[in-house]
This record gives C-alpha cells, sequence and structure tokens, in this order.
C-alpha cells in the first residue's frame, strides 16, 4: 500500500454502494483524481462534509488497483459555506468547478496553473471583492487560456490587423473587416476591453465597468467557452481513434 499526500479541490461526488462515494478532486501536485470515500454518506463518518464540491481539503491517500481511497481529509477553506447563500456566487462557483472538470482531461496530469486558478478564481467570489459575473469571466478566459485557448483580442485573429470589427469564435477571437466571417458578432470596443481587462487580471478597469458590457462579455466568452470545450472533447476522441 502506497501513501501520498496532496491537497486540492473537490470537484464533484457521486454515490458508490450502501454508503461510499467516489470523489473527483483537481489536486495542486497530482492533478484530477479519482478516489473513494469509505463511509462518507454515514451521519457518524469522521470525514463530515469535507469531501463536498468547493471544499479545499488536505488530503491522504493510498492507491489503489484502480481507484485511490481517501484516508485523511482536512478542510483548508470550505468555500461551499461562503457560496452556499448567496445564488448567483454559488452558480458561478459550481460553472468553475465543471469548466475545471472538463479543461483536465487526464487522471494524474500535473495541473498546476489550472488547480491555482481554481482555488484563486473561488476564494475571489467567496470574499465578494467583484461581481461574480465579472469573477466567472476572468475564470473562463484564464483557464481557456491555459489550455491553449486564449481569444485573441489586440489583433485579427487571421491576418494580425490592428483594426478589429468583429468577434468570431471559430477564427479564435477578434477579427478585422476583410476577415470577418459572416454572422460574427460586433460587440463594443468598451466590450473587447473589458474582456482584455479579465484575461490581464485588472479589476480596477472590469470593476469600472458599464453593466451593458459586462453582459455582452458574458455572452461572448459563454460562447467562445462551450465552443472550445465542444472542439476539445472532438480532438480528444479523435487522438484516441488514431492507429498507434
Ligand atoms: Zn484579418
Amino acid at each position: 500500500m502506497s501513501l501520498y499526500r496532496d491537497e486540492g479541490v473537490v470537484l464533484r461526488t457521486q454515490k458508490l454502494g450502501e454508503a461510499d462515494r467516489i470523489v473527483t478532486i483537481l489536486a495542486k501536485r497530482t492533478g484530477k483524481i479519482r478516489a473513494v470515500a469509505k463511509g462518507v454518506r454515514r451521519t457518524t463518518s469522521r470525514f463530515g462534509a469535507r469531501l463536498e464540491p468547493f471544499t479545499h481539503v488536505d488530503l491522504q491517500l493510498h492507491t489503489g488497483r484502480t481507484l485511490d481511497v481517501v484516508t485523511q481529509a482536512e478542510t483548508l477553506r470550505p468555500y461551499g459555506e461562503a457560496l452556499a447563500a448567496d445564488y448567483p456566487r454559488y452558480t458561478a462557483g459550481s460553472a468553475m468547478l465543471e469548466t475545471a472538470d472538463r479543461l483536465t482531461h487526464g487522471e494524474k496530469e500535473p495541473a498546476l496553473r489550472q488547480f491555482l486558478l481554481l482555488v484563486g478564481g473561488l476564494r475571489t467570489l467567496a470574499d465578494r471583492e467583484h461581481e461574480a459575473r465579472l469573477v466567472l469571466d476572468a475564470y473562463f478566459l484564464r483557464s481557456l487560456a491555459v489550455a491553449g485557448y486564449a481569444p485573441a483580442l489586440d489583433a485579427c485573429a487571421k491576418c494580425q490587423a490592428p483594426a478589429i470589427r468583429a468577434f468570431a469564435i471559430v477564427a479564435g477571437g477578434v477579427v478585422c473587416g476583410a476577415c470577418r466571417p459572416a454572422g460574427s458578432a460586433v460587440p463594443a470596443g468598451e466590450t473587447i476591453g473589458l474582456m482584455t481587462a479579465l484575461l490581464r487580471g485588472d479589476w480596477a478597469t472590469a470593476d469600472a465597468s458599464e453593466s451593458r458590457h459586462r453582459s455582452e462579455c458574458s455572452g461572448l466568452v459563454a460562447a467562445y467557452l462551450q465552443w472550445h470545450l465542444e472542439h476539445g472533447i472532438r480532438s480528444l476522441r479523435h487522438v484516441e481513434r488514431e492507429p498507434v
């Protein structure tokens, strides 16, 4: 039996048998872990609520043949408590957990930057420093950038021309008038400025933005994320089917 320690954020849980759960954790050093928490659904469980989604935990696990087993769990910060009382923050946090899960494909592939972004995003949400929608959009843009999908925001994604006309998801960001695909969105310049500020972590600019630009930004970022998640999953399937 081989023991190891790590800290991580619980992304989701699923029932296993009568009293156990499979817990999916994004861990700092190990990457994504799926592990069994035995007896966790009993009221007398020694784990209590420590293995619920949103909780940042310090863990000890032992390596199993198929799934590892959680042997100790200590709460570092229970973000779920801070978020549960505020519906917009709770839904934003849930979207972060799901995105972190989907942007980290393999189990036990280290994903330190995704882990740090997730912890930073949950902390910012829980601390109520900024509007939940802005925190979520900043998290989406930065986690996509870490995954290699940063949108072009300074110059045309296709020809690098500095004169920006529209935002085209399939092209990978802003595009000029000549490269603009039919039907692409034409957002306000302030909306592209807000996306740039969120991607860079420029909160002074983001907090000063107007509501209509925040709404437009959220719509574009959500569509951009959705496209890349579907595209990412498609390319993963393609890789798996390729002959070795
Ligand atoms: Zn162009």
